[in-house]
């Protein structure tokens, strides 16, 4: 399938032009059209498959064509496990938003605490963070994700894996849990410890499980 059949943004079909493809994998697409819907979905597939665009288009797509819940706080929060990935999903954000007025923010531990606070107050509406490092601003009230639309769990076994259940919690709450539309994505769907996330901080989702990759 191509990104073209999908009634995405143009803005977000030239910047994906840019990136150099025109057809997606299978999970993109399949779990695209499913978050298009604004349903929540937790998918699994395996790992160089594309999942990263597979929620970040369908994220571009709300934030260029969905009127925003609110100004101050963020539009939509990626979590993911590692700074390292936290890095390489907002490289691949900065390409995206770079075709709209979008502003977007990493938040890592390891940097400077102080800075991030100034960072913000400029009010990004696209913020990638580790679990521990956004638990850490909310607790000291230098966010708020009341208006949030948009929740991406990217990774989520490894998080669980890494000791992350209480900040995954304390976020999920923390952020509209009630009208945002949430996205996870696992190397396996499986599990016991990601089920019983998934089942609380997710509202009746879309599964979907890939096997194969491109
Ligand atoms: P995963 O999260 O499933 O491990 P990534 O999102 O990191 O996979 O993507 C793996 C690689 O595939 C990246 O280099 C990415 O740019 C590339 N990629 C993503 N989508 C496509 C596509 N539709 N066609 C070709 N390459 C793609
Ligand atoms: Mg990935």
């Amino acid at each position: 399938m191509q990104f073209s059949e999908f009634g995405l943004d143009n803005r977000i079909l030239r910047a994906i032009e840019h990136l150099g493809f025109t057809e997606t994998t299978e999970i993109q697409q399949e779990a695209i059209p499913t978050a298009m819907t604004g349903r929540d979905l937790i998918a699994s597939s395996k790992t160089g498959s594309g999942k990263t665009l597979a929620y970040l288009i369908p994220l571009m797509q709300r934030l260029l064509r969905v009127k925003a819940l609110s100004r101050r706080d963020p539009r939509a929060v990626v979590l993911t496990p590692t700074r390292e990935l936290a890095k390489q999903v907002y490289a691949q954000l900065r390409l995206l938003l770079s075709v709209s007025q979008g502003r977007g923010l990493l938040l890592c531990g390891g940097e400077n605490f102080n800075d991030q606070i100034k960072q913000l107050r400029r009010q990004p509406q696209v913020i990638v963070a580790t679990p521990g490092r956004l638990a850490d601003h909310l607790l000291q009230r230098n966010l708020y994700l009341e208006g949030l639309e948009l929740l991406v769990f990217d990774e989520a076994d490894r998080m669980l894996d890494l000791g992350f259940s209480a900040q995954l919690r304390m976020i999920d709450n923390a952020a509209n849990h009630r009208k945002r539309q949430t996205l996870m994505f696992s190397a396996t769907l499986d599990d016991l410890p990601i089920n019983t996330i998934a089942q609380e901080l997710l509202h009746e989702p879309e599964r979907i499980a890939i096997g194969e990759g491109f």
